[in-house]
């Protein structure tokens, strides 16, 4: 069986050799992240043409998703690169000093001061240490160390319950989005978005860039939660980016939140990504915990369209074994899976043609049990339609843009093929999808597919005829 959920893996030193990126690619790997909170600006460049030779090479669509870092903020560097901190003890962070030692240490946002009040939790290292302010100075925040441990160079801090007023878009996400729009990223990550102007904002900077990137928010931060709907309405999908998330919110809030978000996400026909720790343990072990693979299960069954390796492709041990891991964990979680389809109609509505002609051809895929459904499509939007609803068929997209078929690599159930689309007339263009779907191995003469296809051919949002076709009859006759 087919998989249908997607599989988003973050590259770094573990994954970026040709080799492995073949095997990665082989081994199931939907999507690439690069990472601009580490590496240069050429380094990406550079591993994005490698990726996208490979996967030529391969004959395989493989998009490509470029994380900004947003305003994450830090610590700056001790003079030992780290220290040890004991519950109790004092602790300054002083925008001030450049380098750190056993008493205080520098921050590379000096709006910090403004931003925290005595009595606020600071939370270090993705909430591994914990300080609570005692006193906040024009250059410093003084604190006692309420959960100790190693803090070391360039960690990450947060204010349990969100409300710092950094922007989010920094000076370097405005480069790095000229550099992912130069190397054709199919979808551009915001961090730590707070609202739909954040969104708007990140949008306009790439299309003007002359980039077409599907935009994804996210949502990391506290502020968004209460802010998700106007958030996921400004933009193409949502990474639902437990790592952050969990400090600002608690980590318990989590997991419903993510229940909501796919959900919701689902709802306004967006995509969803989920991240974040997935797989953790297969950083440094051959096998995942029996919690992790129920982890990935259970996103699968939430409805997210992707699942996101992080650390674990990026410089963990075992980066193939993950891919492959998580793979045969979406398979099976999928089959378990139930259609609602029926229940789930009755909360949509819809008013384009193109739109009413997808969920035609789901109901009656779903409900005449077809083998699969085939949508001839230029922008890919009829298959977006089409996977916000658990059919339980496969949906296969065929269309000669390669940045449809690219971006349609994180939809869910959706698998993109490749098809020329010559002037001729319609019955010539079905047979020729037909041979395309036998010769991708989907499906067999005898067949039962849905089609749905816009005529005139070629025009983008126009889709207006769905079609119930017998391989094979149709070529024959
Ligand atoms: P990050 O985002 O890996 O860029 O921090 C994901 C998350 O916070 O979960
Ligand atoms: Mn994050």
């Amino acid at each position: 069986m087919q998989r249908a959920t997607k599989i988003v893996a973050t590259l770094g030193p573990a994954s970026t050799s040709p080799e492995m990126l073949e095997k990665m690619i082989k081994g199931g790997v939907n999507v690439v992240r690069v990472n601009f909170s580490h590496g240069s600006a050429s380094e990406h460049t550079t591993t994005v043409r490698l990726v996208r030779e490979i996967a030529a090479r391969l004959g395989r669509d493989v998009g490509v998703l470029a994380d900004l870092q947003g305003p994450k903020i830090r610590v700056g560097k001790f003079v030992d690169g780290k220290v040890s901190l004991a519950t109790g003890d004092k602790f300054i962070f002083d925008i001030e000093c450049d380098e750190g030692n056993h008493e205080r240490v520098g921050l590379d946002y000096k709006e910090l001061v403004n931003d925290v009040h005595p009595g606020d939790m600071l939370l270090l290292n993705d909430g591994r240490m914990t300080m609570k302010v005692d006193a906040v100075g024009r250059t410093t925040i003084s604190c006692t160390v309420v959960l100790g441990g190693v803090l070391s160079n360039r960690k990450g801090i947060n204010r349990q319950g969100g409300g710092l007023s950094a922007p989010a878009l920094t000076a370097k996400d405005m480069d790095d989005i000229k550099v992912a729009v130069g190397f054709e990223a199919d979808f551009v990550a915001v961090s730590f978005p707070k609202n739909s102007a954040d969104m708007y904002m990140a949008r306009e900077l790439v299309r003007a860039a002359g980039g077409k990137a599907l935009m994804i928010a996210k949502v990391e931060r506290y502020e968004a939660i209460g802010n998700l709907e106007e958030i996921l309405k400004a933009s193409d999908g949502v990474m639902v980016a437990r790592g952050d998330l969990a400090v600002e919110v608690g980590d318990a809030a989590v997991p419903a939140l993510q229940k909501r978000m796919i959900r919701m996400a689902r709802e306004l026909n967006k995509v969803t990504i989920t991240a974040t720790q997935m797989m953790e343990s297969m950083i440094e072990s051959p096998v995942p915990t029996r919690a992790e693979v129920s982890d990935v299960a259970n996103a699968v069954l939430d409805g997210t369209d992707a699942v996101m390796l992080s650390a674990e492709t990026a410089a963990g041990k075992y980066p193939l074994e993950t891919v492959q891991m998580m793979a045969n964990v979406c398979v099976e979680a999928e089959k378990s899976q139930a259609v609602t389809l029926d229940a789930d109609f009755l909360n949509r509505t819809f008013t384009r043609i193109d739109q009413s002609i997808a969920m035609s051809a789901l109901f009656v895929a779903h409900h005449l049990g077809v083998k699969a459904i085939a949508s001839l499509t230029q922008s890919g939007s009829t298959a977006l339609w089409m996977s916000r609803l658990n059919s339980g068929v496969p949906i296969y997209a065929l269309t000669p843009e390669e940045g449809s078929r690219r971006r349609m690599c994180l939809y869910r159930d959706v698998k993109p093929l490749l098809i020329e689309f010559e002037h001729e007339d319609r019955d010539a263009l079905l047979a020729r999808a037909e041979a395309r779907l036998i010769e991708a191995g989907v499906v067999v003469p005898g067949d039962q597919i849905v089609i749905t296809i816009g005529e005139p051919i070629g025009k983008s949002g126009g889709t207006n005829t769905m079609k119930i076709v017998k391989i094979g009859e149709h070529s024959a006759r």
